[in-house]
């Protein structure tokens, strides 16, 4: 059994009023990203939709933070700390097949990883802060980010400076998932993987397929590597995928060269740099053993991402006021998948944490979401912000 104090219950009543009163300004709004969905550093109308809606919430604002970013601020009473709040914007270069009125209007984009959910939720949490603005000491900075899905916006903010003036104490965000709505998983230490990217390009001697005697073929050279590097076993959490393979052009040609292309992820550094030593060796191993060439471009993308312990700790707390202690799902496991929001991360205490409420499988081509997830997102960031800032 727990206890809140009367002012608690008061400041808890009034947020979920004011939530109660933006629920279908919040779909709409969502809606109309989702139908008008805008990839990585070119959402141009999705910024300044989100510019305008909190220019009217009465947020001061700064747009084209690292091109298509936005940043809005709002001043509580008097000295305090500044706690960041992060949703990405962009969406993804597939085509939508669901039929619902809101489906994308743009051929080869969609909103198929709920990034229009995330911009809604923080509106939201954006509209309830503004209006409660006296009641909290210190800031709150709302930073809209681009391109998450591609080469990632937040370092670029950062080092637009998005971390300063004033400067951030604490960051949090949501991701939308799977689980049920009114739910979330949260969880302490590392919660997202480095997604790094690679490709291998081989180099063999082509010729006539009848004497393969005479040729390197690099299509077994490859092949070869990418039996070895998806079976790569390591004690920590880890996983390399070859996710594409070019080569060749007809039955009878041995080709010269070969292409693989794959992705490596790994739930720490040491891990992650260990991987990185492995695709290296092994490609240059493989090839050299048959004859031929491999040269590795690999591209380290976003760290992987760790959650703070208090602020963990404290988000299951606001969480729980809003949603109840049984809504709240502990993670065990870190899931395989990056996000830029580690940069953050590294910076500050932080807290990333899945928003119960898609009722399809992110990046799939019919994704949709149970949207009273959205005012149950806001509510929970908004209640978040006020713990973090010591008003409740
Ligand atoms: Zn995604
Ligand atoms: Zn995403």
């Amino acid at each position: 059994m727990r206890f809140f104090s009367s002012a608690y219950i008061k400041e808890l009543l009034l947020l979920f009023k004011i939530t109660a009163e933006k629920e279908k300004e919040l779909i709409q709004l969502r809606r109309r990203l989702h139908m008008n969905p805008e990839l990585g550093f070119s959402e141009y109308e999705t910024s300044n939709l989100i510019a305008e809606y909190l220019e009217k919430s009465g947020v001061e604002v700064t747009r084209g933070v690292a091109k298509t970013g936005v940043v809005g601020l709002i001043r509580g009473k008097g000295d305090g700390k500044t706690l960041l709040l992060r949703a990405d914007i962009d969406a993804l270069p597939m085509q939508e097949t669901a039929e619902c009125e809101y489906a994308s209007l743009r051929n080869g984009a969609m909103h198929a990883c709920g990034h229009d959910v995330h911009t809604a939720v923080l509106l939201g949490a954006a509209g309830i802060l503004s209006e409660t603005r006296g009641n909290f000491p210190g800031n709150i900075k709302l930073v809209f980010q681009p391109a998450e899905e591609s080469i990632g916006g937040a370092l670029p903010m950062i080092e637009a400076g998005v971390m300063e003036n004033p400067r951030v104490d604490g960051a949090a965000a949501f991701h939308i998932s799977e689980l049920p709505l009114g739910s979330i998983g949260i969880k302490k230490g590392c919660v997202t993987a480095s997604p790094d990217h690679f490709h291998i390009r081989i180099t063999g001697r082509g010729g006539h397929g009848a004497s393969p005697e005479s040729c390197v073929n690099p299509v077994e050279i490859g092949s070869r590597i990418a039996t070895r590097l998806n079976n790569i076993r390591l004690d920590m959490p880890s996983v390399v995928s070859i996710c594409a393979f070019q080569s060749g052009t007809g039955e009878n040609i041995i080709p010269d060269t070969a292409l693989l292309m794959g992705t490596a992820r790994a739930l720490d550094k040491a891990t992650r740099q260990r991987l990185y030593e492995m695709i290296l060796s092994i490609s240059d191993e493989v090839a050299t053993s048959l004859g031929g060439k491999a040269e590795v471009d690999y591209r380290f993308l976003y760290p992987p991402g760790e959650n703070d312990a208090d602020m963990t700790d404290m988000f299951i707390k606001a969480a729980e006021a809003v949603i109840g202690r049984e809504n709240i799902i502990y993670q065990e496991k870190s899931q395989m998948v990056g996000d830029d929001f580690s940069y953050f991360a590294e910076r500050v205490p932080s807290c990333y944490v899945q928003l119960g409420g898609a009722i399809r499988p992110l990046h799939s081509s019919d994704f949709d979401v149970d949207e009273r997830c959205i005012s149950i997102g806001a509510e929970i960031m908004s209640h978040f912000a006020l713990k973090f800032l010591g008003s409740i």
